[in-house]
């Protein structure tokens, strides 16, 4: 039901909003605003917001004449949140049979839907790092919401997981006799390898994304055991840096995580088991880690009343003791941390990641900037995005009460502004 609500709620705002440049001037009155830069909060300030963009940031700004002004008094306001590890096209509870059900028409619509879910839970942004879609599914919902065609956040989207053989992308769970075209991209040897990136980009990839090592929610892998030779590393990263694109790896064991360091991507996602070799090679090359602790706990958590199966619960029980320790190194070290949530999870509860990085050693303060300026920094939009400064984009969100105190408050996002256009409204809204 909350997310039929959400998604009539994003399909009723997009018909009004589509003729941009419309918007009269807001006035944004924050009891308190974390605005992603400073370290501390600071009481009543006052956000004006004109064409789209941040116009002015401090206390006691005059609403020009005409101006809406909303008064989240009682709140929190924040940049917009990022989520560089969002599944738009995966629903909790999905087997293996559903996605292949599933025509890719089907997955665009309840990627959308999934997408807008997330909006209305704060994250104006999100990165997908690959889905289960054969075709690019994902890539036109990122065009049909940057289009305004519908409500939605802003998407980046690597189209698959590029696998070896059996890896983590492969669906290797399926009888050995069993011919099937699986909604994914598998490949071997460095030549088929730059043809699957160039594929990729061909049908408009932001990013590439690879499986570096085996991972929890497949079958037949290891997670500690590395899935490319390093050739098919660098091949990856040749082709996709020579046209302009970053390359970020799914990574468990430290292994393939130091293999892929070294044939140069930019980035590491889960970093489940890093080591202080791999903290060191990613510290000192600027190579962001995006942890998503959640979902592992999650599958521990509620795996078997989600129908997960009983191997791949075992799978994230024997990792979860060594992946507290090795991502409280990684956060004690200073290595970027940007956030991630890999929602294979019902998606408003995606928020969760924030309590769970505070559990592994961040302040609430740190994990707030892995969600706005370190994420923004990673997408390289960081001049436009990441905090609430003048002359940015206006990506305001707010949460009740005050989430350095409590990081729960995180989870109960009650107003959305997305470009200076208010897609959730506080209850406290008025014109
Ligand atoms: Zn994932």
């Amino acid at each position: 039901m909350r997310t039929l609500t959400s998604l009539w709620i994003g399909l009723g705002l997009a018909a009004g909003a589509s003729a941009a440049g419309a918007q009269p001037a807001t006035v944004v009155r924050c009891g308190r605003l974390i605005d992603g830069r400073a370290d501390e909060a600071s009481a009543a300030v006052d956000v004006q917001v004109a064409g789209g963009r941040i116009a002015a940031v401090r206390k006691g700004v005059a609403a020009p004449p005409g101006a809406r002004v909303i008064d989240l008094a009682g709140a929190t306001c924040l940049p917009g949140f990022m989520d560089l590890h969002a599944h738009i096209l995966i629903n909790p509870g999905d087997v293996l049979a559903d996605s292949m059900r599933k025509s890719s028409a089907r997955k665009a619509l309840e990627g959308l839907r999934n997408a807008q879910v997330r909006l209305q839970n704060g994250f104006t942004t999100l990165r997908d790092p690959g889905d289960e879609d054969l075709y690019y599914s994902p890539i036109e919902v990122r065009d049909a919401i940057a289009r305004g065609d519908f409500e939605g956040p802003r998407l980046f989207v690597a189209p698959h997981m590029i696998s070896s053989t059996g890896g983590h992308g492969d669906f290797n769970d399926l009888a050995a006799d069993l011919a099937l075209q699986v909604p994914n991209v598998v490949v071997d040897g460095p030549d088929a390898m730059r043809k699957a990136v160039r594929e990729e980009i061909k049908h408009g990839a932001d990013w590439i994304k690879l499986a570096a090592t085996g991972g929890v929610m497949s079958a037949a892998d290891d997670p500690r055991a590395q899935s490319f030779t390093d050739e098919e590393f660098r091949a990856a990263v040749d082709e996709a840096h020579r046209q302009g694109r970053k390359v970020t790896v799914h990574a468990i064991g430290a292994g393939g995580l130091k293999a892929a360091l070294r044939a140069g991507v930019d980035g590491i996602e889960h970093g489940a088991l890093i080591d202080d070799e791999a903290i060191a090679m990613m510290k000192e090359r600027n190579v962001p880690l995006v942890p998503t602790i959640y979902v592992l706990d999650y599958i521990i958590e509620e795996g078997e009343r989600r129908g997960i199966p009983a191997d791949r619960i075992a799978k994230a029980k024997s990792l979860q003791a060594e992946r507290d320790r090795c991502l409280r190194a990684a956060f004690a070290s200073g290595v970027t941390i940007a956030f991630g949530s890999d929602t294979i999870f019902p998606h408003e509860t995606a928020n969760r990641e924030f309590a769970r990085m505070v559990r592994l050693g961040l302040s609430p303060m740190a994990a707030i900037r892995t969600a706005t300026i370190n994420a923004a920094r990673v997408l390289g939009i960081d001049k436009d995005l990441g905090t609430v400064e003048a002359g940015k984009r206006a990506d305001i969100v707010a949460v009740p009460g005050d989430p350095l105190a409590d990081v729960t408050a995180l989870e109960s996002v009650s107003f959305v502004m997305k470009d200076g256009r208010v897609v959730k409204p506080g209850a406290d809204s008025r014109r």
